[in-house]
């Protein structure tokens, strides 16, 4: 989930007004592909305000995305195809992949419609312990916890710890504080049960908050069937896998393949890191990812796509759209791989 790729969005708006846009209508050279990220893609967002507004776009922008970089000449594949386009050199047709991380229930009732309408393949990567409800979504539960009460206290380290949520400023500095005390300062086995003491203290569910907006198994077997439809895999507990010793990384990476491969009779051969960024996923994720069999993994790194990631296929970067900026021409200048180099200090091969 977390996207990290926000400063993107600012230097591709930042792009727009120096060069104008018919400067980036075309990919720079050496670019053959993207792979886009989504989570949400929803016309009915319950906290438009929320803290994780940036995880979710309309059907409406993601219709508009698809005609626009098809208009640009992109040709949508699936992630099998997009790993063959890399390792075998083409034609000079940009490619362009479309995934979605997590699993939430939108993705099978309001973005597949879109997706199928235009022949657009995507790959969906599934944690286990979140389709099952056995792992909560603790960015989605913190947020309902920011805006369940003007002034929320919780019990951090120890110590009583007070935040006033009655503006969207404060609630978004407690978001801000709380999450950063969960993911840097709270063991990721211990995630769950600081965030559940917090939440029952408020009287807030965040396990039916979190039923409410991914998929079941049942769901996301409806969804596996589809012939556009690639279900990947994203560890079983969405852990920060930078944060575990190397044996229980790997154990998340068997763990969710054989899982998802029980559930849907399919082992999958896609992976996507949880977080993505570069505090949850470095080389050796990406050596063990390799090592756990998979024959690719995405980051949530920005970049567009070269040849050389043929060399690099368990550290792929993708283009985030952004919730916030739904715009075709931040969308642009992001395809056109300017916004990689100036994201990633003069980079043009992004991996981690
Ligand atoms: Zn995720």
């Amino acid at each position: 989930m977390l996207d990290a790729a926000e400063i993107a969005q600012k230097l591709a708006f930042l792009l727009i007004g120096h060069t104008g846009l018919s400067a980036l209508a075309r990919p720079l050279v050496g670019n053959v592909g993207v792979i886009l990220m989504l989570h949400r893609v929803t016309a009915r967002l319950g906290r438009p305000d929320g803290a994780n507004r940036h995880l979710s776009i309309t059907p409406q922008f993601l219709d508009a995305l698809v005609r626009e970089m098809k208009r640009l000449g992109y040709r949508f594949v699936s992630m099998d195809e997009a790993v063959l386009r890399l390792r075998t050199p083409g034609n000079g047709e940009p490619f362009a992949a479309v995934t979605a991380d997590d699993a939430y229930r939108d993705n099978l009732l309001e973005a597949l419609p879109v997706l199928e309408h235009h022949e657009v393949p995507i790959a969906i990567y599934v944690a286990p312990g979140l389709t099952s409800g056995v792992v909560d979504l603790w960015w989605e539960g913190l947020d309902e916890l920011v805006g369940s009460t003007a002034r929320l206290t919780v019990s951090m380290a120890g110590a009583e710890a007070s935040f006033d949520c009655s503006t969207p400023a404060g609630r978004s500095a407690a978001f801000s504080r709380l999450s950063s005390y969960l993911t840097d300062e709270v063991a990721e086995a211990d995630q769950r049960k600081v965030l559940d003491g917090w939440t029952r203290a408020a009287g807030v569910d965040v396990h039916a908050a979190s039923a409410k907006l991914l998929m079941n198994w049942d769901e996301v077997r409806q969804i596996a069937r589809h012939p556009l439809v690639t279900i990947g895999a994203h560890t079983v507990n969405h852990y920060n896998l930078k944060r575990l010793d190397p044996e229980a990384v790997l154990r998340e990476m068997h763990r969710s393949r054989s899982l998802i491969e029980a559930e849907l009779g399919k082992a999958p051969s896609h992976f996507a890191y949880p977080y993505g960024h570069s505090e949850a996923v470095g080389r050796r994720e990406t050596l063990l990812a390799g090592e756990a069999g998979y024959v690719s993994a995405v980051t949530t790194r920005h970049g567009v796509l070269r040849p050389e990631h043929a060399g690099h296929l368990h550290a792929l970067p993708r283009l985030s759209v952004n919730g916030r900026h739904q715009d075709l021409a931040a969308m642009r200048a992001m395809l056109s791989g300017a916004t990689t180099v100036m994201a990633n200090r003069g980079r043009r091969l992004v991996t981690v």
